[in-house]
């Protein structure tokens, strides 16, 4: 697939006279076309809700246009709880899927009603002193060993800090319903970024076959079954983009076989994406401001890692376009660095590239999702800010950058 940015040079030139580099910057237009896809890819669920993980992307802007579009949030911390009240989105509009959670978190969440997805067995009692159990509740459960799709290894739950064992998940049901719960929902994690449109159905398999069984040992009624994230986009451009279409579809004929002679077909089906909304409707946008010639080949940019850790992090591969040079040869190996005193602030490592020049402007694509998230603070690196794209054309900024001051707002001296 060619990656192609979501806007000219030309705009970007306009855009940095008024915002300089390097910022994140957000394509309404394909935000809402994609989450219009999901939606239709499930429409033949009546209950059907995307929940938006907003630790992927915690801007309102952002979630209130995917409020417009229908989804609620998934939230797993108190300052998300926080953001996604402020947006105006309240009770089951909120799934908190947290892990190891305070007191408080837990009290907040109970505040407003959010649906509350337990994640271990203990939180039942947990969740009982510190505030009660609400009608409604959710079990997260993890299947534990490798989770395979035919003979390819995706992910290692049983190697997962999260969620509860089969049995667990009996036990846990059944002190619910002993504590007043009335609904039950069902969730599972088991692989992350997937490329491929059999994920979403084979986990989906996987929960169904338990929700029969956990009906059949219990007696309550499962009301939702919530396949969370996962399903991922395509970093590099050899990959094809997941057909949200066949995932749906994949879903509804495991629906079909498993839950609806079971006598489930009014359970709803939820989805907590995160990096499928959003991902690659982000872009990090950068100037080349230095380059340097010693055993490498370096180009230099005014981004750092603070901006976008995941190449840091996990070595994940970001696409790059140089504004203007799209259809030059890519004739030159480079590593695009950052300004970290950390040898791991490359957002490239022997890119092949065209000739880049100081003052180029680069793309760095799919930051979308868990780009300016996951940023820090490290080197006193101030964090940049994000601009969002609109429908017409115009640009609106949705962030202003750090500036000295919020980096030293915590301090006193
Ligand atoms: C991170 C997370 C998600 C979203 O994951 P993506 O990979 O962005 O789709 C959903 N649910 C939970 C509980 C998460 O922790």
């Amino acid at each position: 697939m060619n990656k192609k940015p979501f806007v000219t040079k030309d705009q970007l030139v306009e855009i940095i006279k008024e915002f300089p580099t390097p910022f994140h910057i957000y394509d309404e237009k394909g935000i809402r076309e994609n989450a219009r896809k999901l939606k239709e890819a499930f429409s033949w669920n009546k209950g059907f809700k995307e929940y938006f993980a907003v630790k992927a992307t915690p801007n309102p802007h952002l979630l209130k246009i995917l409020q417009e579009e229908g989804c609620g949030m998934d939230c797993s911390s108190l300052t998300e709880l926080m953001m996604s009240e402020k947006c105006g989105f309240l009770g089951d509009d909120i799934m908190f899927s947290s892990n190891n959670t305070p007191a408080e978190e837990f009290q907040y969440a109970r505040k407003l009603n959010a649906t509350i997805n337990l994640d271990d067995i203990t939180h039942i009692d947990f969740l009982r002193e510190v505030a009660d159990i609400p009608k409604i509740i959710s079990c997260r459960y993890n299947p534990g060993g490798k989770f395979a799709l035919g003979t390819t290894i995706m992910d290692d739950p049983g190697d997962a800090k999260y969620g509860l064992t089969r049995e667990q998940m009996t036990e846990a049901f059944l002190r619910l319903k002993e504590l007043g719960a009335e609904e039950f929902g069902m969730h599972s994690f088991l692989a992350s970024n997937t490329v491929t449109n059999e994920y979403y159905p084979e986990l989906a398999k996987i929960l169904f076959k338990v929700a029969v069984e956990l009906k059949e040992e219990t007696g309550v009624h499962i009301g939702f079954i919530n396949l969370s994230g996962g399903v991922g986009i395509p970093y590099t451009p050899d990959k094809e983009p997941n057909d949200i279409i066949a995932i749906g579809e994949g879903v509804r004929k495991a629906y079909e076989e498993i839950l609806v002679p079971a006598g489930m077909g009014d359970v709803a089906i939820y989805t907590e994406l995160g990096r499928f909304m959003l991902g690659p409707y982000g872009h990090l946008v950068t100037t080349a401001v230095h380059e340097k010639h010693i055993y490498k080949e370096y180009i230099g940019v005014d981004a750092c890692a603070v901006n976008l850790m995941r190449p840091a992090m996990y070595g994940a591969y970001h696409h790059i376009t140089v504004m203007g040079k799209e259809n030059e040869p890519c004739d030159y190996v480079y590593d695009v660095v950052g300004s970290l005193c950390e040898n791991n602030d490359k957002f490239a490592v022997d890119r092949k590239l065209p000739k880049i020049d100081k003052g180029d402007i680069l793309v760095i694509h799919d930051t979308g999702a868990h780009g300016f998230a996951m940023g820090y603070n490290y080197n006193g690196k101030l964090k940049s800010a994000e601009i969002l794209l609109k429908e017409d054309g115009s640009t609106k900024l949705i962030r202003r950058a750090e500036t000295p001051e919020d980096y030293f707002a915590t301090l006193d001296f």
